[in-house]
């Protein structure tokens, strides 16, 4: 009791023709959901203009601007100008911004940006937020100050218009080191603490769409809007399960968690660039500039006007993009749907078996040893994504974002079609065709469900794929033969659409370092497209080799992109270089956390000997060297107080540092920050620290007269705490050359930092 789904007359013909509206489907799908075209700075006055916001990013995106620097200042001052120059209310909000993590307290002395338009009669406030800090490796034109500049351009095209709601713009500080300008903004700003509906701006490459990836619970109605008032919306209601897969954190969190409902926007292609100097004016792409502007005007013009007091809707919506047209419906239908699926395939196991195509025994090794290709799949991207790493630690360095990440990307998907191959091929003869094909539809339909339960925004990826497969099955069973393979291609149509754009968006997103993700999903789709393998089958001696062949091809790809592959000024590798000086040791290090430092480093690190380190900086495996003094600012530590766990100390960190860390050599419980004129502020902590002392705070952009830190540690006896000022740049290191422009700094927290440190024990 064995067939197959399909017996055409032409098979091969019909085969391929099917194969064929698949792929256009799919580079269809693509085209859809592409960039925007960048409008020229000639644009009419009333459109947003990538060409005029270019103007202010090559005003204040031009150099790294890290909490408490001088060039924060000096874009503040511009950014503010310009503000006022629209004539908004203008204020700097100074404060102390505040978070905690695993046995870390940070704080930074912020300046937020806050920028106010009133309204006619207002129903509530439309905040704007996007931070105009940058990481210190890199002037972040993307991350964030295209959003920044997009803000400027958008305020000038509202022109005076009057809009009915109060628009408050956020230019917030100190997101890169924790979100601590939105998380001061939320807690001691008054429009912070209002609430209102939020529009966040962020970007994690330098490219690409601009995509809706995160909201409040309740979406629905914000989502209408969206898909309503943007002319090119982008995203899907899947993004948020897999945002939640990363350690990225944005503004939105702190604001959304004081109150305000919205929505949050990134780009994320090229990520290769992210958090590196080349994060520039340069490598941004317009089309993404002109997708955050046109989103942020279209937003502000239909928020600005709106009731906001209706937006607010008592369920989330399933958003995702067919072909362009942007598909919505409420959660309330996701279980049905989800229901649905599974009985379409069993509905489809029933009538095969009726027409002696199956048994449910063959069914049922079908359905269950389908687990095995999607586990190989998995097992085999993450395997090149070690053999790679192995290969070229940089690429681990670089968390698994390349600058030519296609042929390992087109590997990982070959592999995972190879593994559906193989599995097929090697239980064709005892299942039969039709038994595996419709068991393969039991995954994504299981699945579908599993998601139901746990991310009902990313269950329709799932739910309808195997919905329209099974319909497309029942087509091919019980229609006369000649619409038998129009029946199932129209079937696969829906996984065509949604599945291979969803592999892309997960490597673009995740990276090759969870490339295992991706493989899943074009494991998925390949499960999807079983009933054309009997169409396509070559005879039957040369079937084993299919899978070779696509295993062999992965293979080629792989080794041609390493071959290919090759580091210089415009696709730079990555390196981590600090220097670190003991004041009361009186001894100076290099150090490196890079696993195979290139040549530039290797001139000032030669071994692992981290006995000469300060106590409790090391981290991880270290590259170490000798190093000479430095005119580098060192810090100091006053006990102002000690009783039982609580420890006050003044802090202050010397000309030119820009922060101070406090390395604890026992777990700490919580900190205090407070300076001159600033709300104090406590955080609670939990947990440690890895691979140094374990408790840490972090003073980010202290003030010039210092600030009061008070520790609060587990236990009594004398608490050893070894302060260490962090001052920007390596330049002033007595025979420091700059690196060549075929190195970038790497992405870690002290890279390209002068370190002082200076142990005490109170
Ligand atoms: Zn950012």
């Amino acid at each position: 009791m064995t067939g197959t789904l399909i017996e055409a007359p032409r098979r091969v013909v019909a085969g391929l023709s099917a194969l064929l509206v698949l792929a256009a489907l799919i580079m269809l799908t693509a085209m859809a959901d592409s960039t925007m075209q960048p409008l020229p700075a000639s644009a009419p006055s009333g459109e947003f203009s990538a060409g005029r916001a270019l103007r202010h990013l090559e005003r204040f995106a031009t150099e790294p601007r890290p909490i408490g620097g001088p060039a924060g200042e000096r874009a503040r001052t511009y950014l503010a100008g310009q503000l006022r120059a629209a004539g908004l209310e203008v204020m700097t909000q100074r404060a102390i911004g505040a978070n905690a993590s695993t046995g870390l307290a940070a704080f930074g002395q912020v300046h937020n940006l806050v920028a106010v338009r009133r309204g006619s009669d207002p129903t509530g406030t439309v905040l704007i937020a996007a931070h105009y800090d940058s990481a210190s490796m890199g002037p972040g034109a993307s991350d964030d100050a295209a959003a920044v500049a997009a803000m400027l351009e958008t305020v000038r095209a509202l022109g005076g218009a009057a809009l009915r709601n109060d628009l408050v713009l956020l230019m917030s500080d100190g997101e890169e080191d924790g979100v601590l300008g939105a998380e001061a903004f939320a807690r001691e700003h008054p429009l912070g603490r209002e609430g209102g509906v939020l529009l966040n701006f962020e970007a994690r490459g330098v490219a690409g769409p601009s995509m809706l990836f995160e909201t409040t619970p309740g979406d629905a109605e914000l989502v209408r809007t969206f898909g309503q008032a943007v002319s090119h919306p982008r995203g899907n209601s899947s993004l948020m399960a897999i945002y939640r897969l990363l350690p990225n954190n944005t503004d939105f969190t702190p604001l959304t968690e004081a109150g305000f409902t919205g929505m949050n926007f990134a780009y994320l292609e090229r990520s290769s660039r992210y958090h590196t100097a080349q994060d520039s004016v340069d490598q941004l792409d317009r089309g993404s500039l002109q997708h955050h502007g046109s989103t942020m005007l279209a937003l502000a013009r239909t928020l600005g006007n709106a009731d906001l007091a209706t937006l607010r809707a008592g369920h989330d919506a399933t958003y995702f993009r067919l072909l362009g047209v942007m598909v919505r419906y409420p959660q309330a239908l996701v279980w049905p749907l989800a229901l649905l699926a599974v009985a379409a395939v069993a509905g489809l196991a029933l009538v095969a078996r009726r027409r002696r195509l199956l048994s449910l025994p063959r069914l049922a090794v079908g359905a269950v040893s389908g687990v095995a290709p999607l586990a190989l799949a998995v097992v085999l991207a993450q395997g090149q994504w070690q053999v790679m790493a192995g290969m070229r630690p940089v690429y681990d360095v670089m968390g698994g974002l390349l600058h030519r990440p296609g042929p390992f990307q087109a590997a990982v998907a070959l592999l995972a079609v190879a593994s559906v191959l193989a599995w097929y091929a090697a239980l064709r003869r005892v299942a039969g065709p039709a038994a595996l094909a419709v068991g393969a539809l039991a995954w994504p339909a299981g699945l579908g469900v599993a998601c139901a339960a746990y991310a009902p925004g990313a269950a329709y990826l799932l739910t309808l794929p195997a919905l329209a497969g099974a319909l497309g099955g029942l087509g091919a069973v019980l229609l006369p033969p000649r619409w038998r393979v129009a029946a199932l291609t129209a079937g696969a149509c829906v996984s065509a659409m949604l599945l291979p754009a969803m592999a892309r968006l997960v490597l673009d997103g995740l990276g090759l370092a969870l490339g295992g993700a991706a493989a899943l999903v074009v494991a998925l789709f390949a499960l999807t497209l079983l009933p054309f393998a009997e169409l396509l089958s070559p005879p039957r001696r040369w079937r084993p080799a299919v899978p070779a062949v696509a295993a062999a091809l992965a293979l080629a790809l792989a080794a041609g992109g390493l071959a290919v592959d090759r580091f210089d000024a415009a696709d730079p590798g990555r390196t981590h270089l600090a220097y670190v000086m003991d004041a009361g040791a009186r001894t100076a290090h290099w150090v490196s956390a890079d696993t195979d430092p290139p040549a530039w480093t290797r001139r000032y690190v030669s071994g692992h000997d981290v006995s000469g380190l300060p106590p409790g900086y090391a981290r991880g495996a270290l590259w170490t060297g000798p190093a000479p003094a430095a005119p580098a600012a060192a810090p100091r530590l006053t006990l102002l107080g000690r009783e039982g766990g609580t420890i006050r100390l003044r802090v202050r960190a010397g000309r030119g540092a820009r922060s101070v860390t406090l390395r604890v050599e026992r777990p700490i419980t919580g900190a205090t920050a407070a300076a001159r004129g600033l709300t104090t502020v406590t955080v609670p902590v939990t947990g440690a620290r890895a691979g140094t002392w374990p408790g840490e705070v972090r003073f980010r952009g202290l003030p010039a007269g210092g600030a009061e830190i008070t520790l609060r540690v587990a236990g009594a006896g004398p608490v050893r705490v070894t302060a260490v000022a962090e001052t920007d740049g390596l330049r002033a290191v007595p025979g420091f050359t700059p690196m060549p422009p075929s190195l970038v700094a790497s992405t870690r927290e002290d890279g390209g930092l002068m370190a002082v440190t200076r142990t005490y024990a109170f």
